[in-house]
C-alpha cells in the first residue's frame, strides 16, 4: 500500500481525514472533508466491501472532492465531504455500528453532515440520528424529507429543458424525442414528467416489468437495453449506471444532447471532449443530477417541499451558465462546469473568510445542540 499521506496528497487538497474505529461495534470507517469554503461539508456514507483500506481511502478522497464541485456548481452554501464504511452491507450492519459511526460524526461538530448513499439506507441513518443531528435525508417519521428521487428527476427535467433551449433553440419539449436508459427511482419519475410536457419517450430497462409499466402508462416505445443508447433521438437520458459514454458506445450514439440523472456518465474526460467534437451537447452529470442534494439542503434549513421544488428548478439556469462558458471559452461542458464551481469557491469562499460567520445564515435553523 502506498503511504497514507502520499495518497491523500495525490488525490487533492483535503482539509481533514478522520479514521473511525470501534472494535466492539466492528466499525472501520473513513470520513473525508475536502473543502468547507462555502459551508459545512455534506456527502453520503457509502458502505462497501472494499478489497483493502487503500481502495476505501482513494474512494472517499475522490468522492468528497466531487461533492465540493457538485455543491459549488449547484449554488449551495455547502462544502464537500463523504464517508465510507468498510464492510459488507448485506452482512455487517448493526445498530451499534451506525451509532458508533454517528458518534464520530458528532465529534466533528457540524463540519461534516452525512446522508445515505450506496450500501446505506434511511433506516441506517435513523441509527446515526440517535447520536447526532448532523445527518440528513432521514425518514419523514423522524422529521426528514424521505426519498429524494422525485426531486432529482425534477432537476433532470429542468436540465433537459435548458439543454433543448441551448441546442434546439426552443422552450417547449413538445415532440422532443427522449431515450431513457433505466426506469428506476429517477428514470420512472422523469418519464412521467416528460410525457406531461408533451415529449415522446423511448425506454429500456433490464427489468421487463418496468418497461411494461411505462408502455401501459405512457404508451412509451420500448427497446432492448442493448439498443437504447443508439436510438435516433433528440435527448439521450442515462438514468442507470455510470461510464456509459465510453470507447465502445460513443461512435454509435445518435442524439443531439446527452442529459440524464446517472452519476459518472463519461468513462473518461476525453469522452467529454469527443462529444463536443461530435456536436453533441453534454449536460454535466453532477450539475443536472443535483436535485437530490438540493433537497437535503432544504431539509437542513427546515423542510418545505415547495422550496425544494423551486431549488431544483435552478438547475435550468446553472446549466445555461455552463453552456455559455463552454461556448465563450471553447471548452467542453464538463470543463465549463468545473470552472463555474471553482469560480464560486474562489469568490464566495473568499468572502466567507473575510467575515467569518456572516454568510452562514442559511444554517441558522440547523440545531447544533447535541444530546
Ligand atoms: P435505481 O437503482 O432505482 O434505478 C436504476 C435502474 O436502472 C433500475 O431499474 C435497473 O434495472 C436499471 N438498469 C440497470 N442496468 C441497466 C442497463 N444496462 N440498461 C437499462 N437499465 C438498466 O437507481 P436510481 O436511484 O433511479 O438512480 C439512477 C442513477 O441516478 C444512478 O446512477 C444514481 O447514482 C443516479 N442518481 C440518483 C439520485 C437519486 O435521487 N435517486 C440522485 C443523484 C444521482
Amino acid at each position: 500500500m502506498a503511504l497514507t499521506f502520499e495518497l491523500i496528497e495525490k488525490h487533492g487538497e483535503h482539509e481533514q481525514i478522520v479514521f473511525c474505529h470501534d472494535k466492539t461495534a466492528g466499525l472501520k470507517a473513513i470520513i473525508a472533508i475536502h473543502n468547507t469554503a462555502l459551508g459545512p461539508a455534506l456527502g453520503g456514507t457509502r458502505m462497501w466491501n472494499y478489497k483493502n483500506e487503500e481502495e476505501a481511502l482513494i474512494d472517499v478522497l475522490r468522492l468528497s472532492k466531487g461533492m465540493t464541485y457538485k455543491a459549488a456548481a449547484a449554488g449551495l452554501n455547502l462544502g464537500g465531504g463523504k464517508a465510507v464504511i468498510i464492510g459488507d452491507p448485506e452482512k455487517d450492519k448493526s445498530e451499534a455500528l451506525f451509532r458508533a459511526f454517528g458518534q464520530y460524526i458528532n465529534s466533528l461538530n457540524g463540519r461534516y453532515i452525512t446522508a445515505e448513499d450506496v450500501g446505506t439506507s434511511v433506516k441506517d441513518m435513523g441509527y446515526v440520528f440517535a447520536e447526532t443531528h448532523f445527518v440528513t435525508g432521514i425518514s419523514p417519521a423522524l422529521g426528514g424529507s424521505g426519498d429524494p428521487s422525485p426531486l432529482t428527476a425534477n432537476g433532470v427535467l429542468h436540465g433537459i429543458k435548458a439543454s433543448v433551449k441551448e441546442k434546439m433553440k426552443t422552450d417547449s419539449l413538445k415532440g422532443v424525442r427522449v431515450a431513457i436508459q433505466g426506469l428506476g427511482k429517477v428514470g420512472s419519475y422523469l418519464a412521467g414528467f416528460l410525457v406531461e410536457q408533451g415529449a415522446e419517450i423511448i425506454v429500456a430497462d433490464i427489468n421487463e416489468a418496468k418497461t411494461k409499466d411505462m408502455e401501459k402508462r405512457y404508451k412509451a416505445k420500448v427497446v432492448s437495453s442493448d439498443e437504447i443508447l443508439f436510438q435516433e433521438c433528440d435527448v439521450l437520458a442515462p438514468c442507470a449506471m455510470g461510464a456509459i459514454i465510453n470507447d465502445e458506445t460513443i461512435k454509435k450514439i445518435n442524439c443531439k444532447i446527452v442529459a440524464g440523472g446517472a452519476n459518472n456518465q463519461l468513462a473518461e474526460n476525453h469522452h467529454g471532449d469527443q462529444l463536443k467534437e461530435m456536436g453533441i451537447l453534454y449536460a454535466p452529470d453532477y450539475v443536472i443530477n443535483a436535485g437530490g442534494l438540493m433537497n437535503v439542503f432544504v431539509e437542513l434549513e427546515g423542510y418545505s417541499k415547495e422550496r425544494a421544488i423551486e431549488r431544483t428548478e435552478t438547475i435550468y439556469d446553472n446549466l445555461l451558465d455552463i453552456f455559455k462558458i463552454s461556448r465563450e471559452e471553447n471548452i467542453p461542458t464538463y470543463q465549463a462546469a468545473n470552472a463555474l464551481a471553482e469560480r464560486r469557491l474562489d469568490s464566495i469562499g473568499r468572502l466567507r473568510q473575510k467575515h467569518p460567520g456572516q454568510m452562514t445564515r442559511t444554517f441558522s435553523t440547523l440545531k447544533i445542540d447535541n444530546r
